[in-house]
């Protein structure tokens, strides 16, 4: 029997590339990029190596260039789950148009991979103070549960006081969601990202409890580093924050799969549709509801 704690991986299926270089303003932007298929059989590769399961949230966007890679994926054991369609921030959208791009998201998915997402991710963890109406979106939709809630200082007008477990969350609406909340650790937002490429692999560790989230991309895999490509006659700050991009994702690069595997040793790394009814059974009583100012209580 295995003896290994539960963890729960997951990766946001996005391309860097898109991301970044519809930012920079590239009028091709949207193209396939050759590296994202390496990126994404890194990843692939390694947890096949893990025996590992992942839950994939996936980009709607990306799905539609890449519907080969994303039925390999769910081929391959892993849980189609739904990151939105275009990777604009909640805060950013109306009602109606977050509405949308999460429904063309799971249409897209479901299109592609016949299956009906679950779970769903927002760009940038971008539901906070101002959105509560946002998970009654996702409940309308037909989602169960949200994975978008992490106590990171990056996220602007964050919810605060995120329990560190999973939780199951009332709405505004009265209608209710799990919520599967990123791992952190005290202050520390230890579930992915930076932290794992700058923090010591034993505090990482050390800060990791059973079903905590993790959450990683498939271009943070790859061996060689990222390079974003300037538009044609680029402008100073276009050649700036092409640089600074590419230097931030390729800071520590190398140490994310040798933390993975050690990290693999003392957890056992599941999808959320693996564990859901385990879930449902350990922390069923833990709930919070949404305040009519959007905080948690
Ligand atoms: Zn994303």
């Amino acid at each position: 029997m295995d003896s290994r704690r539960p963890l729960l991986l997951s990766i946001d299926f996005e391309d860097w590339h898109q991301l970044v270089h519809r930012r920079l303003g590239r009028a091709d932007w949207d193209r396939r990029h050759p590296d994202f298929p390496r990126h994404v059989h890194a990843v692939l590769g390694l947890l096949d190596e893990l025996g590992a399961r992942a839950t994939f949230f996936l980009l709607g966007m990306t799905v539609a260039n890449y519907p080969e890679l994303v039925a390999e994926v769910v081929a391959r054991g892993h849980e189609p789950a739904c990151h939105g369609y275009a990777h604009v921030r909640v805060h950013a959208q109306t009602i109606d148009a977050f509405s949308a791009d999460v429904a063309r998201s799971i249409e897209a998915i479901e299109g592609t991979t016949g299956r009906r997402p679950s779970a769903y991710r927002a760009p940038a963890f971008s539901i906070n103070r101002r959105t509560p109406w946002a998970y009654d979106v996702l409940a309308e939709l037909g989602l169960t549960i949200d994975s978008s809630q992490y106590d990171s200082p990056r996220v602007p007008d964050r919810l605060g006081a995120i329990p560190a477990a999973p939780y199951r969350l009332r709405t505004q609406g009265g209608r209710e969601l799990w919520e599967y909340p990123v791992a952190t650790w005290g202050p520390l937002p230890i579930g992915g990202g930076g932290y794992w490429r700058l923090l010591p692999g034993a505090a990482i560790r050390r800060g990791l409890h059973e079903f905590g989230v993790l959450y990683f991309h498939p271009y943070e895999f790859a061996a060689e580093p990222l390079r974003a490509d300037v538009p044609p006659r680029a402008t100073v700050r276009q050649r700036v924050l092409a640089e600074s991009r590419s230097a931030w994702r390729n800071t520590g690069r190398g140490r994310l799969v040798p933390q993975l595997r050690e990290v693999a040793r003392t957890y056992r790394l599941v999808s959320y549709d693996q564990v859901r009814d385990d879930i449902a059974r350990h922390y069923g009583t833990r709930s919070r509801a949404l305040s009519q100012e959007g905080g948690l209580v």
